[in-house]
């Protein structure tokens, strides 16, 4: 278990962990920019990067740095009290989004978990006890019992009922699924500007600006989840950026903490409506994950690095396209570097399969669905050669 080149896989007491996931057989143990060592030293170029996590690649010095000189300082004082990179990184957080107020989390539920009940506080101070937030089919809002229920995802319908109540569901992209279900229960919409889980399902911008007025127009929250797409993923900081819009509440996650465990919920002034004893957190707001966090908000905010993010996603949208052409492929959806292929038929766990035994890691959210999330560091070199093993990969896929 040492970081030897080369250590047998029964070495590893892999039983020890609870059986939650099918992992294939193999120990990370190092990773470095794009790419990652196994357990028998073997590389792979990663386009998983800790499922959309790492927005500077595997251990960037920045970080490294950032952790170590906190870790010299300070790991807590815990939540009842101010420390220093919580409030540098809240304070760099609302002077560059439309939020004036941030809860931090560790991890993505815990934040949307956050922000329902802030909705839900709202509604009983300022709407005579509305609590139902409408929230979208195939959404992906977490694996806390509440954001379980938020979500619509088919697979937990069925899973530990009986679900927190107050979710109902409407259709991506159907204002008029939305307006059916407003009633005077409703205190707010939650939507994620591209539902990455889902398969890379994008809300159109049109529907983003009409959510916003319908919210506007009953009064009601308007919640965007940019726990996948916020800190740049898109190639603008916010997904909700691209449609104009200034929502009430946003939570972030994922990139945010960028391999660290730190999520966020920000709210308008107006919104921001916790008192003493209504939310908290051990850790909340702790010093080590938010110098990381602000570490990698600074590096995302330096001049030229967002065009950059869409220079590279366009690069990995054209060979993702030509992929497609040559094999008679399916789209390619999504924006910035949160972008899917279809693959036409459900090849996709195969293709992730034979990938990895070809060096690159992938990921497949759907059966017939590949999603590309490298970091918003990948070179153009590494999207090329990972677009020459894909296609290799799909050109030896059994007919
Ligand atoms: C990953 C994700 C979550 C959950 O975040 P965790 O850190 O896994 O709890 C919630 N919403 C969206 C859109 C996500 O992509």
């Amino acid at each position: 278990m040492s970081d030897t080149a080369s250590t047998a896989l029964d070495a590893y007491p892999t039983e020890c962990l609870m059986n939650t996931a099918a992992r294939p057989p193999l120990v990370f143990v190092r990773g470095d920019g794009s790419w990652i060592w196994d357990h028998e030293g073997r590389r792979y170029l990663d386009f998983v990067q800790g499922w959309a996590v790492n927005a500077l690649g595997h251990s960037p010095r920045v970080l490294r740095e950032a952790l170590e000189t906190q870790a010299a300082r300070l790991f807590t004082s815990g939540p009842g009290f101010f420390n220093e990179p919580s409030l540098r990184l809240a304070r760099l957080l609302t002077e560059h989004s439309p939020f004036d107020r941030v809860f931090f989390t560790s991890s993505g539920a815990e934040a949307n978990e956050g922000a329902i009940k802030l909705a839900r506080k709202w509604g009983t101070l300022h709407k005579g006890g509305a609590f139902e937030i409408v929230t979208f089919r195939n959404a992906f809002h977490g694996r806390t019992l509440a954001t379980m229920s938020a979500s619509g995802k088919a697979q937990f319908e069925a899973l530990f009922e009986p679900k927190v109540p107050g979710f109902p569901k409407a259709t991506l992209n159907d204002l008029g699924s939305v307006e059916a279900l407003v009633t005077d229960r409703t205190v707010g919409v939650m939507v994620e500007p591209i539902q990455g889980e889902a398969g890379v399902l994008p809300a159109d911008d049109g529907f983003l600006r009409d959510l916003r007025a319908l919210t506007r127009a009953r009064g009601l929250l308007l919640i965007v989840d940019e726990i996948q797409t916020g800190m740049g993923r898109t190639g603008r900081l916010w997904g909700h950026e691209h449609a104009g819009i200034e929502p009430d509440i946003m939570t972030l996650g994922k990139m945010l903490g960028s391999g660290v465990p730190l999520a966020a919920l920000l709210a308008t002034d107006a919104v921001a409506c916790f008192e003493h004893g209504d939310q908290g957190g051990t850790l909340t707001g702790n010093p080590l994950m938010t110098a990381v966090g602000h570490a990698a908000l600074s590096t995302i905010l330096a001049p030229g690095f967002l065009d950059d993010v869409r220079a590279r996603g366009a690069d990995l949208r054209t060979a993702l396209e030509e992929v497609s052409r040559t094999h008679d492929l399916g789209e390619v959806r999504g924006r910035g570097l949160l972008l899917a292929l279809d693959l036409g038929r459900e090849i996709a766990r195969d293709v992730v399969v034979r990938a990895r035994a070809a060096g690159l890691l992938l990921n497949t959210p759907r059966p017939s669905t590949l999603r590309l999330l490298p970091p918003l560091t990948v070179s153009r070199g590494e999207i090329d050669l990972m677009a020459r093993t894909l296609d290799a990969v799909i050109a030896e896929m059994p007919a």
